[in-house]
């Protein structure tokens, strides 16, 4: 995820923090040491307010981290590869690199989280019950943390996707349906709605008086709009899926040699073919792409004495293979923020596979209700 610091590495998962959550720590800190200390704890100093508060704060953020690995250690045991979780404002995401493949699994990953909470919930109740003075900062922050993982635990699992619940609900509909986009469909309506009703509730609170109503708010407009994009997303995934790269790439482009000018390529090439990309290769072999996006960076004057070999793309060099799936290329796209791939036959250059050919295939399968080829799931 961008806009993240990396804190550290755990069974070889990325662990890092959003910056958003320095801010969501900065508050909850200043939340608990004026608000919910002082107003259960009367008696103590200042300083053990904000001591207090801040470790508290600290301890809830190992706690969402606990959660989330849970989620990621059953992930990576069923062998979907997961390589970082990254810490923001309301808790955390694991980064997977693969959607779950079987109901059961999906049903397994989702349900560890909550129950990691509610372990953590026991375990810091169990604690209380050993401490003597219940009036003391440490007997105020386990009561913190038991509530908070509670809270955690009964939250996520809401069954609205794609929170946790919602997670559960799906993987129980596709069981029954054998159909992820309906399942998907339906958690996330539900999803959805139950955003509205947190919406709804907060704005109550807030007009009764009640500040931390627009906190809820805040929650429920993010569970409804992940809703509608997760659902977007799985749409788009299955849709995608069983599509092989050769049905949409641009086969056999033209091609041309790294010692091309760029005012050549500019004016023979994109501007005759309206492309906005080019395989660069020598004796059929390829050596990098130049788009426009290379061009741009370079100053007008420049154009006629750089050849394209300055300006290509060689290293990373993103590729797929004709008969790869369409998904495999769009998540290359997504995931470098570029507009194409190559399509290499080997080492040979097949053709290249633009954003925009994929996103028209669906829009035009989806206008004209087209289906794709059913495939069994299992390959
Ligand atoms: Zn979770």
């Amino acid at each position: 995820m961008k806009h993240s610091l990396r804190l550290m590495k755990i069974a070889d998962i990325d662990i890092g923090v959003h910056y958003t959550w320095v801010f969501i720590f900065m508050l909850l800190t200043w939340a608990l040491s004026q608000g919910f200390f002082p107003q259960l704890y009367p008696d103590w100093e200042t300083t053990t307010y904000w001591i207090t508060g801040g470790a508290a704060a600290l301890l809830l953020f190992a706690s969402v981290l606990i959660h989330e690995l849970a989620h990621s250690l059953v992930a990576k045991a069923r062998g979907i590869p997961v390589t970082s979780i990254t810490l923001f404002i309301l808790g955390g995401v694991s980064n997977l690199e693969e959607e779950p493949e079987k109901p059961r699994v999906e049903l397994a990953m989702a349900i560890v989280g909550p129950l990691a909470s509610l372990t953590l919930a026991g375990i810091f109740w169990g604690l209380l019950q050993l401490v003597q003075d219940t009036q003391s900062p440490l007997a105020g922050m386990l009561t913190y943390l038991a509530l908070v993982n509670t809270i955690l635990a009964a939250f996520n699992l809401l069954p609205g996707f794609p929170l946790d619940g919602g997670r559960v609900l799906r993987s129980i509909l596709w069981q029954k349906t054998g159909d992820l986009v309906k399942a998907t469909n339906i958690a996330a309506t539900v999803g959805r709605y139950m955003g509205w009703a947190l919406i709804a509730l907060g704005l109550l609170l807030a007009f009764g008086g009640n500040l931390g109503g627009l906190w809820l708010a805040f929650i429920g407009w993010f569970l409804s709009t992940s809703a509608d994009a997760s659902r977007r997303q799985v749409t788009m995934r299955e849709q995608l899926s069983g599509v092989l790269v050769k049905e949409v790439m641009a086969a056999n482009p033209i091609s041309i040699s790294p010692d091309t000018t760029v005012s050549e390529m500019v004016s023979n090439v994109f501007r005759r073919q309206l492309s906005r990309a080019v395989p660069v290769c020598q004796d059929e072999r390829v050596l990098g792409i130049a788009s426009v996006t290379d061009v741009k960076e370079l100053p007008r004057e420049k154009w006629t004495e750089t050849p394209v070999s300055e300006i290509m793309t060689s290293e990373p060099l993103h590729r797929v293979s004709p008969e790869d799936d369409l998904n495999t290329a769009m998540k290359l796209i997504t995931d470098h923020d570029i507009n194409q791939v190559l399509v290499l036959d080997g080492s040979k250059c097949a053709g290249l596979v633009h954003r925009a050919d994929i996103l028209n295939y669906l829009q035009l399968s989806q206008e004209l209700g087209l289906q794709k080829n059913p495939r069994p799931r299992d390959r």
